[in-house]
C-alpha cells in the first residue's frame, strides 16, 4: 500500500525542529508523496523552498481566508502568490476559501481573495485546494458558476453534506478525509464518506492539527495517514489494499 498526503503543513513551525524525522517516519509508513500548502505570501514561499529541497514533497501557493480578516490582503500579495505558482514543483493553488466559523465579518472580502485565487487557478491551469468552513452554500455558489478545468480540485477537510458531495463531484471535484474521520462523532462525514464514489475521494493529514484516533490530540504527521486509510476502508467495507490504491490514483491524476 502507498499513500499522498494532499494536505500537510510541514511549513508550521511546529515541524521546524524535526523535519528529517518526520520526513523518515513517513517514507518508512510509505507516504510516498505530500502536498505542502501556504496559508499566506511568507507559508507559500517557505512550501516551495521545501518542495525544492526534498524530492516527494509538493508545493501548493494561496492565501487562506481567514487572513482576511485580520488584516487587508494587498495587491502585491497576489502577485507574489501568482509568480511563486510559476514554480514547476507548485502543484495547486492553496489553501483558499471561505471560513466564516469564528468570525463572519469578512465575507464579502474573503469571496473577492477567493474569486482571486481562483484567476490564478485557472489562468495557470492548476486545481486548487479548498477550505470551506460554514460556509458550503456560498462556496457551491461561487464554484459551480466557475468553468474550471477537469478536475478542478479538492473540497478539503469536506464538511458538507451528501448532496452537496454528489452536485460538487458532478463537477470534478474531489474531496478531502483526515483524522476527524475517526472520531465518534463525525456523523455527517461517515455519512458522506461511506458513499461518496472513491474516484472523488483523497487522504489528507492537516497535519500539524486533526490527528486520527489513536494518535488524537498528539502533534499530527503524515506517517499517521494509514490510521484514516484502514478507517475508510472499514466504513464502506471495501479492500483495503484496493481502496487505497485508487485513491493513491486519484491524487496523482489531481496534482501530476
Ligand atoms: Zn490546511
Amino acid at each position: 500500500m502507498r499513500y499522498f498526503d494532499t494536505h500537510c503543513h510541514l511549513n508550521h513551525e511546529s515541524f521546524a525542529e524535526d523535519l528529517t524525522e518526520v520526513l523518515q517516519r513517513a517514507s518508512d509508513g510509505r507516504v510516498q508523496a505530500i502536498v505542502v500548502p501556504g496559508w499566506d505570501v511568507d507559508s507559500s514561499r517557505k512550501a516551495v523552498q521545501m518542495a525544492e529541497e526534498f524530492p516527494n514533497l509538493l508545493a501548493a501557493v494561496g492565501i487562506h481566508p481567514t487572513e482576511c480578516n485580520e488584516r487587508t490582503i494587498a495587491a502585491e500579495e497576489i502577485v507574489e502568490i501568482e509568480q511563486l505558482a510559476l514554480h514547476p514543483k507548485v502543484v495547486a493553488i492553496g489553501e483558499i476559501g471561505l471560513d466564516y466559523f469564528h468570525d463572519a465579518t469578512h465575507q464579502q472580502e474573503q469571496s473577492e481573495l477567493l474569486c482571486q485565487m481562483l484567476e490564478i487557478a485557472e489562468k495557470l491551469a492548476k486545481p486548487v485546494l479548498l477550505h470551506s468552513r460554514a460556509s458550503m452554500e456560498d462556496m457551491m455558489g461561487l464554484l459551480l458558476s466557475r468553468k474550471m478545468r477537469e478536475n478542478p480540485g479538492i473540497l478539503h477537510a469536506y464538511e458538507g453534506n451528501l448532496e452537496q458531495a454528489i452536485r460538487l463531484s458532478k463537477a470534478g471535484y474531489s474531496f478531502g478525509v483526515g483524522g476527524q474521520l475517526t472520531y465518534k462523532n463525525s456523523l455527517l462525514k461517515h455519512e458522506v464518506f461511506r458513499v461518496i464514489p472513491s474516484e472523488r475521494i483523497v487522504l489528507e493529514t492537516d497535519a500539524p492539527y486533526l490527528s486520527p484516533v489513536p494518535q488524537r490530540g498528539k502533534r499530527n504527521e503524515p506517517a499517521f495517514l494509514p490510521f484514516v486509510g484502514r478507517y475508510l476502508a472499514e466504513l464502506r467495507d471495501q479492500s483495503e489494499e484496493e481502496l487505497l490504491e485508487r485513491i493513491y490514483q486519484n491524487s496523482t491524476k489531481i496534482f501530476l
